[in-house]
């Protein structure tokens, strides 16, 4: 069983801040340096201006109208992608131009720069946020199992449900679900000993502890981790192809395991589905109890609008509510993205929300959505680079010739596009999700160490705007 006795919180060293605009944008342009034709970043990407960070989004400003919506139209999937790599940045993101700005944008970014540097930090709260707990999370029937799991974890920490493995695609409520359990944990047993940590960042000091810098070495990072009542670990699929990691993570479960203390895993995907992973560790994580979290249903979608809108302190009609949960389907926080765009809106223009400023609001994001770029052109251009046949690409064979040309379609399809990586799988003869997955991270990947693929990627993608 747990031991609640000792005397104090996890105090984490890293602390709960946000990183300043400036640097999150900084990283931003790193990542999508490599993504994007040169011409089209100088031309549209490079001169954006971050100007503040409020309520988790992150609002970029554009030269003009016509800049915003053309960064909107050719790259807001990929910047929202850039923005979910980094750690500690907003987790949204939207474009306005200049003319929607009321201050002069450098004065405010200062300003808000001032204001992110003066805040306090909460004192013991970790990296957990505070709004991720049980009571904002709307529970339909896409993810009750999850959200009742979960509940039973906070109840009973290490009794039951141990270790707790939440897998889902992006924007689903993982990290919301998994924190919610920290939160509640904080205030039932407040001398339960936690620790919320992205997979990314458990590697990252681990690696420093092995070398030996930032003062940490390996003990204190044993100490750390194996030291805890509960331990939650995010996106645990980054352990891929990190066998040192994966060994030290194995011993950290073990010994959690057998001192009886809870742990709890998220990730994009099954244990199974995760690439290049001691045997150990997917067994360790097959053995877990499994919950997973799907895409909700219309009335949940209309729900959790509701509860963030009442949260804003705005009161947005049934009507419009649902003539957004109707039109953004598969990605919560992309939802919830729209509507701080539509409350954003509405303030700009000092009227309540009607559907006027709705369709104004998700004008954008069905833009980025795909009507400018269809997957069939995506497809086409791409046999046009390869010089294939569009029926072999979207078919069931596997040679050489048609493998990288599928792959390169499904990752500029996911680049372009919201579709759902489960529904990218139909446009290639029924493909599943892990696969379209399976071939995004190789493209990724591929893309950052082959140059030939890096040209290849840049100039389908020139070929598919010019269309
Ligand atoms: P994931 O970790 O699966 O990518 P998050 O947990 O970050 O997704 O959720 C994305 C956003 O959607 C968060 O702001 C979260 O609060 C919100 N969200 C997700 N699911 C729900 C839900 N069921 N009820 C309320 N908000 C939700
Ligand atoms: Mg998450």
């Amino acid at each position: 069983m747990l031991d609640f006795g000792a005397p104090v919180l996890y105090n984490h060293t890293e602390g709960s801040f946000m990183k300043d605009i400036a640097e999150v944008w900084q990283e931003m342009l790193s990542i999508m340096e490599v993504e994007v034709h040169s011409l089209g970043f100088d031309v549209w990407i490079r001169p954006l201006q971050p100007i503040k960070a409020e309520d988790d989004v992150l609002v970029l400003c554009a030269p003009s109208d016509g800049a915003k919506s053309e960064v909107t139209s050719r790259y807001l999937p990929l910047m929202k992608h850039a923005l979910r790599e980094i750690e500690d940045a907003p987790g949204e993101l939207i474009i306005v131009s200049e003319d929607e700005v009321p201050q002069p944008v450098a004065e405010e970014a200062r300003s808000e720069r001032v204001i992110e540097e003066e805040k306090p930090k909460p004192a013991g709260l970790g990296t957990l946020d505070p709004r991720y707990n049980f009571g904002e999370f709307v529970v339909g029937d896409c993810n009750r199992l999850a959200y009742e799991a979960a509940l039973a974890v906070a109840e009973k920490p290490g009794e039951m449900f141990n270790p707790l493995f939440i897998y889902g695609d992006v924007g689903l409520g993982k990290t919301h679900i998994m924190q919610a359990i920290g939160n509640d944990l904080r205030i039932t047993r407040p001398h339960c000993k936690m620790l919320y940590v992205s997979m990314d960042t458990f590697i990252n000091e681990f690696i420093a502890s092995i070398r030996g810098t930032h003062g940490v070495n390996n003990q204190a990072f044993r100490d750390k981790y194996r030291s805890v009542d509960l331990l939650m670990i995010d996106d645990v699929q980054f352990l891929s192809k990190k066998p040192s990691t994966q060994d030290e993570l194995f011993h950290t479960f073990e010994a959690l395991k057998s001192a009886g203390k809870q742990m709890v895993f998220a990730s994009d995907r099954r244990p199974q589905d995760i690439p290049d992973l001691d045997s150990r560790v997917r067994s360790r994580f097959a053995s877990s109890m499994i919950v997973d979290m799907q895409s909700p249903e219309l009335e949940t979608r209309i729900a959790i609008l509701q509860k963030k809108s009442q949260k804003a302190k705005r009161n947005i009609g049934i009507e419009e509510l649902s003539f957004i949960a109707e039109r953004v389907t598969s990605n919560i926080r992309e939802m919830e993205g729209v509507l701080t765009k539509v409350i954003y809106l509405s303030t700009l223009y000092g009227r309540k929300v009607d559907l006027a400023i709705c369709q104004e609001a998700l004008k954008d994001y069905l833009a980025a959505e795909s009507d400018d770029v269809s997957v069939d052109e995506i497809i086409d251009c791409t046999c046009k680079y390869y010089g294939v046949n569009k029926s072999d690409v979207v078919g069931k064979r596997k040679n050489k010739e048609v493998v990288m040309p599928r792959q390169v379609a499904i990752y500029l399809i996911n680049e372009f596009t919201n579709i759902p990586l489960s529904s990218i799988g139909s446009y290639f003869g029924g493909r599943e999700h892990t696969t379209v997955m399976y071939a995004r991270d190789k493209i990724s990947a591929l893309i950052v160490s082959d140059p030939k693929v890096k040209t290849a990627v840049a100039d389908i993608k020139a070929m598919v705007l010019r269309k």
